[in-house]
């Protein structure tokens, strides 16, 4: 199932999508669900929406946090001057720092260098520590999009990341989680990221969760090695080579093969 959180009738609902690709003719739909599926078990409410007529968000609000992992495909490593490390290096993103696919990215003014990082992120399903590698796929509610947003020159200047990656708008999520993959299927996924910029595609990143240095699964067990995993936490696998500038005015769209695009509008500060 792909699962979508929005707004409707002035209030956040959550639902299910099929995509005209499912249903032949059909336009992209919505089976509205009357909970949270992530809290407790839903059923359906027999109201149908279509795809165009509602407003996404953030399709997940972490409850505790955004366990992000830094330098874990080579390649970015190298481009970025750094060695990958001997241990996934992990950092924590706001849950303040979520917003949904369509809303914008805020250009902080604090910087004069933001990049996109195109990422697949892991969405958990279950309280969990010290989760076996072997046992990863159980904790797993399931995939989304993830850029995360990075101002360049403060995660250089300030030593450590908090503010260069925690900035509000500084981790879109979506358009919606898929919750259908096998952890087989997600460690093998085209990821691509584009810029759209007075009115050109601007290719930055295109890449596959097959070359990731450490796995999804590895990921997971080792973040849960030493903090406890609440249910709609989610963790960032790390971003491929590509990353580069955005500026207000563009649209960053980050694409992942069999999960769908995530675009946002860049905007100034006001
Ligand atoms: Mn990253």
């Amino acid at each position: 199932m792909r699962i979508a959180r929005f707004v409707h009738n002035d209030t956040i609902a959550y639902g299910t999508v099929e995509l005209a690709e499912d249903q032949g003719e059909h336009p992209d739909t919505l089976q509205v669900l009357n909970g949270d599926p992530l809290v407790a078990a839903v059923q359906y409410t027999g109201e149908r929406l279509l795809l165009d007529d509602v407003r996404l968000v953030a399709p997940v609000i972490p409850r505790s946090k955004v366990v992000a992992v830094g330098r874990n495909y080579a390649a970015h490593a190298a481009e970025m001057g750094n060695e990958v490390p001997a241990e996934p290096l992990v950092f924590l993103k706001p849950n303040t720092s979520v917003i949904g696919s369509g809303e914008p990215i805020v250009y902080p003014t604090q910087t004069r260098e933001v990049d996109h990082e195109a990422e697949l992120a892991v969405v958990i399903g279950r309280i969990c520590k010290d989760v076996p590698v072997e046992r990863v796929g159980e904790v797993i509610f399931g995939y989304t999009c993830a850029n995360d947003v990075s101002a360049r020159d403060l995660q250089k200047s300030d030593g450590q990341w908090g503010r260069a990656k925690g900035f509000d708008t500084f981790c879109p999520l979506g358009p919606w989680v898929v919750t259908h993959l096998s952890l087989d299927e997600a460690s093998d996924l085209q990821v691509r990221a584009t810029v759209t910029r007075g009115g050109e595609t601007i290719e930055r990143q295109s890449s596959t969760t097959a070359l990731m240095v450490r796995g999804i699964a590895e990921l997971v067990s080792f973040v849960s090695s030493f903090t406890t995993l609440l249910p709609g936490d989610v963790i960032l696998t790390g971003t491929p080579e590509g990353v580069g500038p955005i500026e207000p005015g563009d649209v960053v769209h980050v694409e992942i093969e069999g999960i769908g695009t995530l675009s946002n509008p860049v905007v100034a500060a006001e």
